[in-house]
């Protein structure tokens, strides 16, 4: 193996899983590894329990520092990088020191996001984002009784269960006519927001927040309908922007976010970037590159990333992102792949409903090929949903029976395929 030296900014997912990838074909040479929070590696979903106190912050941690040393990674935390020299291929740490790479990862995923709303800048407001985000916002709950979140997001929906799980009165407020846009379409989130709305949680959706103040330590929000909530604690979830600022001048391609191709390249030879932070190829819709920010995304992106740093000759280019999340709430199971939102347009969408339990399937099919499914409490297997989109596996006569029995019918299609 040529010497190399690895350089990989951001130890969440999308670092981590490419630290695996290059491991696997390239053992020796070093990979440094940063991240500018001084914390070992946690992934951002669990901070909604963090708030909660379900989970306990000392115990959240992917990996410690044995097993980071153990597979060969200098790990370099509270190293915040501000800046980037491709000509002398080195980044700028915000402590001066120069460090130099042969091969670069941008994986600095996103960052919180405040709407332009009357007043929010002048208010004292939490968002939910890092470790110390979410140790911030336990503090702030104790002798807080009440919350308002807005934005009906994953990040929102999360935080408001586990606000409330953590002895708080939540409402959540949502501009647009139903939470998890994006998703779950209309039909589909109504069920999901009846759950919150049966477990204490209020939920508004269709409505504007049009100012925010304060009135002796309480938070006052103002909504276009003319009515007002009060609340001990504001945290606002109304979208991320990727973390791109330090590449400002650089020579990096970027648009929302960095841009890459189906290998994770950038437009510089020696610099990738994946996860949160990349914008990539669209799986339906190969002309247009789009931000997919999930988990599975940054996992899937920072291995085929680390893949190809490495030079690893097995590594398949990434067939586009899809839209893909499972998402548990109060005891309830959903998950969302691929088409299927508010969007359908001209797709034939099946639906079966059940308002009890309650269970809700969604099945998307275009040209005979499935393009989209979404469940509550439904038996459906994600992964295997995915993979029959992504390899566009054409039901060929099955599609009634793929409709009755996704589960079934889904593995029969998958294991003639692995065949
Ligand atoms: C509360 C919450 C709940 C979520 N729930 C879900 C869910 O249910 N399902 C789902 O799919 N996704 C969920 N997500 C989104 C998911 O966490 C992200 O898609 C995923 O973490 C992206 O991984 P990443 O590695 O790209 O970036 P991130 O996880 O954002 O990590 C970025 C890393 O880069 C480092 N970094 C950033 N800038 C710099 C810099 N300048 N210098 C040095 N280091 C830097 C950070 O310290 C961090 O280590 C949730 C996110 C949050 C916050």
């Amino acid at each position: 193996m040529p010497q190399t030296r690895y350089v990989i900014i951001g130890s969440s997912h999308a670092g981590l899983s490419a630290v695996e990838a290059i491991r696997l074909t390239d053992r020796d040479n070093p990979v440094f590894l940063l991240t500018q929070e001084d914390t070992l590696p946690y992934s951002p979903t669990i901070l909604p329990y963090v708030v909660s106190g379900e989970a306990d912050p000392e115990k959240i941690f992917l990996k410690d520092e044995d097993a980071l040393k153990g597979s060969g990674v200098v790990y370099r935390r509270g190293e915040k990088v501000v800046g980037l020299d491709l000509h002398a291929r080195s980044i700028i740490l915000k402590s001066g020191e120069i460090l130099d790479y042969d091969k670069l990862l941008l994986a600095t995923g996103a960052a919180p996001v405040l709407p332009p709303v009357e007043g929010l800048e002048g208010v004292s407001c939490h968002v939910l984002r890092t470790l110390e985000d979410a140790l911030g916002l336990r503090r702030a709950m104790e002798g807080s009784r009440s919350a308002v979140v807005l934005g009906g997001g994953l990040i929102g929906m999360h935080a408001a269960e586990n606000l409330h799980k953590g002895g708080l009165k939540v409402t959540l407020v949502e501009a647009l006519d139903q939470i998890l846009p994006g998703y779950f379409d209309r039909e589909a989130a109504g069920l999901i927001r009846d759950i919150f709305r049966e477990n204490g949680i209020e939920v508004l959706t269709g409505s504007v927040v049009t100012r925010v103040f304060e009135d002796r330590g309480r938070c006052i929000v103002s909504l276009d309908s003319g009515e007002e909530r009060t609340a001990d604690l504001l945290l606002v979830a109304t979208g991320v922007r990727p973390r791109i600022g330090f590449l400002t001048g650089s020579g990096i391609d970027a648009e929302e976010g960095v841009l890459v191709d189906e290998r994770m390249r950038t437009t510089h030879p020696d610099v990738w970037a994946a996860g949160d932070v990349a914008q990539a190829p669209d799986f339906f819709d190969s002309g247009k590159k789009r931000i997919h920010a999930t988990l599975v995304n940054a996992v899937e992106q920072g291995r085929i990333a680390g893949m190809d740093m490495a030079g690893d000759e097995a590594l398949v280019p990434h067939p586009g992102g899809i839209a893909m999340n499972t998402y548990r709430f109060f005891g309830h199971r959903a998950f969302a792949v691929g088409l299927g939102g508010e969007n359908s347009g001209e797709l034939s969408p099946h639906h079966l409903v059940e308002k009890t339990g309650p269970r809700y399937r969604k099945i998307v099919l275009q040209g005979g090929r499935l393009v989209g499914a979404s469940g509550i409490n439904d038996g459906m297997d994600p992964g295997i949903i995915a993979e029959l989109i992504r390899r566009k596996i054409p039901l060929q006569g099955l599609e009634e029976r793929f409709i009755s029995d996704p589960l079934g019918t889904g593995r029969v299609l998958m294991s003639r395929t692995w065949r």
